[in-house]
């Protein structure tokens, strides 16, 4: 649970959020702070800096944006995504919060008008980008305006540890000496204890105190499988399992994206594909049918999805490794942001660490970055292809202690069988000792099962031909594959046609000597896929059937609100809200206002409608 470094009384505490709470409600719509906000708001309240480290969906934009709206002064958001700004105005003008983007896609006039609301003190929050920040003018400009603080969002990025180091933020430090009265809150879903020293050094919050969430996410349920046989084919049955829903496959390279995407649509399923290679406005545009649609599949590359906000996104496939624990657990939570149930489905293989350690090798930085990155990478093959609970593994690598097996991924619903397969092993590396190098793993595994076509009298002279009759192909190429996760195996790349060859040397002699066993997991799937859906996690809200006719209208009214604005429609209202509102059919303003994502502006704004669509149905 949280480690907050300052001492608080907890009765100031109390006080400082009543006002806080107050905006909580009235103008957001929640009823109770959501895990450590209140703490952070709090901090912030008292001008003071502090890090904040809450999962994806914890809520972290409030704990800067309520303490904006209190706090005389403008909120200066720094954000690293045009998108993820985007959103978040757009989400706070609909809760009727003063608040506007300035960056590069900004025409000059409406410029003009968001400096001349900065300088009348009529906005509330700001963003900008680190870029546009740092600009001289600009830092000049905003220092004429009293700040309520500068929020410094997605902070992993400060750091070359993370995974997403962007070199501008390294100039945020600076923000300290510019703006010393200001209280500065870094926030950030994912980082690891080196990574978050780096960023209270770079930020200069060595003082500040740091707020530190648990990194669960029950709503979760998590499960990876090893690449067999044809990999797009895999791809389009797990996705076509879950027509109905929104989800976002990760897939390796551009070429792959489109092609997964085509494959998709050939199934059927509503795929477009998402990478840094299309044309700007295909982005734009693709990205608004994603966001607007209640179904639809993005196949992307991982240029997509920093500030996607889609809380209804039900399951996360990679098609492709991500490159990291960190990257993992920030693109799986992608899905599921509303707290419902959601799915991440991770499918990788041995030339997918091969090819991550060989990236990572080849990279021009310091040698010791180089070394954490290639540990790194182990670290998520361990994780992908290990046999513990893989939610109990993330959150341990992100320093938690006292973690609890999840329950629901697919390690502690099925079951994992580990077998000694050291003799077969010995075999196989015999015969890759033999062929030299000179094949791919097909071959091997033919060689092996004596079935090489056209097998010259020299190969078919070798001791090794045709030994291992009594494993089938699969076998043989599972075992193969558990080899190069172990390095026992490595794999030449050859241009994209992979030759095998006999790994670290002194591990396969300690294999010969029999000082080393080679083990084989054979996972077998939960024989109930429904337990799987008992979560621990917040309640589920659904629709009963007598209340889906209202629930279809109130989001038919949604999509033609969102259509007409030009925004998603979560801004406008989110799925869950929706359900509650079908379920307690609010007959009075007095009584929606109850429902939990109804605030005051949105009350005004789009009371009567609702209270329209549900008086509908009551006769
Ligand atoms: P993240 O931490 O991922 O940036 P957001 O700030 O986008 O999360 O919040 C995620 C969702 O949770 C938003 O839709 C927001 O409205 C909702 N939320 C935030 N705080 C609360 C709260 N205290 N109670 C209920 N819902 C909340
Ligand atoms: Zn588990």
């Amino acid at each position: 649970m949280p480690s907050a470094v300052a001492e608080r009384d907890p009765d100031t505490l109390h006080d400082g959020l009543v006002g806080a709470r107050e905006i909580l409600r009235r103008t957001f719509g929640h009823q109770e702070f959501r895990g450590l906000q209140g703490e952070v708001i709090a901090e912030v309240l008292a001008g003071r800096s502090a890090m904040a480290v809450l999962p994806t969906g914890g809520g972290k934009s409030l704990c800067y944006q309520i303490p904006s709206i209190l706090r005389p002064g403008l909120g200066l958001v720094v954000s690293p995504l045009i998108a993820l700004m985007t959103d978040q105005v757009a989400a706070m003008q609909q809760s009727g919060v003063a608040a506007a983007r300035l960056d590069s896609n900004i025409d000059p006039a409406e410029k003009g008008e968001i400096w001349r609301r900065i300088e009348a003190g009529e906005l509330d929050l700001l963003y900008v980008s680190p870029e546009g920040l740092m600009q001289p003018w600009m830092l000049e400009r905003l220092s004429q305006v009293p700040l309520a603080l500068i929020a410094i969002d997605e902070a992993h990025c400060v750091s070359q540890w993370g995974h997403d180091f962007r070199p501008d933020y390294r100039m945020l430090g600076r923000l300290a000496d510019l703006f010393p009265g200001v209280p500065r809150l870094a926030v950030t879903a994912t980082a690891d204890e080196r990574t978050r020293e780096d960023i209270r050094r770079e930020l200069r919050l060595e003082q500040s105190a740091e707020f530190v969430a648990s990194f669960a996410r029950p709503e979760l349920i998590l499960s990876a499988e090893r690449k067999r046989g044809a990999a797009h084919k895999r791809v389009v049955e797990l996705v076509t399992a879950r027509s109905g829903r929104s989800g976002v496959v990760y897939a390796g390279s551009r070429d792959n994206t489109e092609k997964l995407a085509q494959a998709l649509r050939d199934a059927g399923v509503p795929a477009l594909a998402y990478h840094a290679g299309l044309d700007r406005q295909v982005r734009i545009d693709r990205l608004e049918q994603f966001l607007q649609a209640d179904e639809a599949v993005m196949v992307a590359t991982i240029a997509f999805g920093m500030g996607v906000d889609k809380p209804d996104v039900r399951f996360v496939i990679h098609a492709d490794p991500p490159g990291s624990i960190e990257a993992y657990w920030q693109e799986i939570g992608r899905a599921g942001r509303d707290g419902d149930p959601a799915e991440g489905i991770t499918l990788y293989g041995a030339a997918d660490m091969s090819w991550a350690l060989r990236r990572t090798g080849e990279r021009d930085v310091d040698p010791a970055v180089k070394q954490v990155q290639a540990h790194k990478v182990r670290q998520l093959y361990a994780l992908l292809d290990g046999a513990g609970c893989r939610a109990a593994t993330v959150r341990r690598y992100f320093g938690e202690e006292g973690v609890e097996a999840c329950g629901q991924c697919d390690l502690c619903t099925g079951q994992v069988d580990l077998s000694d397969a050291s003799q077969a092993a010995q075999k196989a590396l015999s015969a890759a000792h033999r062929l030299a190098g000179r094949y791919g793993r097909g071959r091997l595994v033919d060689h092996l099962l004596g079935k090489t076509k056209d097998v010259s009298d020299h190969e078919a002279a070798l001791s090794t031909w045709g030994i291992g009759q009594e494993l089938s192909a699969n076998a043989w190429r599972d075992l193969v594959e558990q080899l190069l996760f172990e390095g026992l195996l490595r794999e030449d790349p050859n241009d994209g046609r992979p030759l095998v060859g006999v790994g670290d040397a002194d591990a396969v002699r300690a294999v010969f000597r029999g000082e080393r066993k080679v083990m084989v997991q054979t996972r077998h799937e939960a024989p109930e896929k429904a337990t799987r859906k008992t979560r621990k996690g917040r309640e589920t809200v659904t629709a009963s059937p007598a209340d889906q006719p209202l629930f279809e209208a109130l989001r038919a009214w949604r999509s033609a609100e969102a259509k007409s604005q030009h925004v998603p429609p979560y801004v406008i209202f989110h799925d869950r809200t929706l359900t509650e509102i079908a379920q307690a059919k609010p007959g009075s303003r007095a009584a929606l206002e109850q429902i939990n994502g109804v605030g005051e502006g949105k009350l005004a704004r789009y009371g009567a409608a609702v209270l329209g669509v549900v008086a509908g149905f009551a006769g």
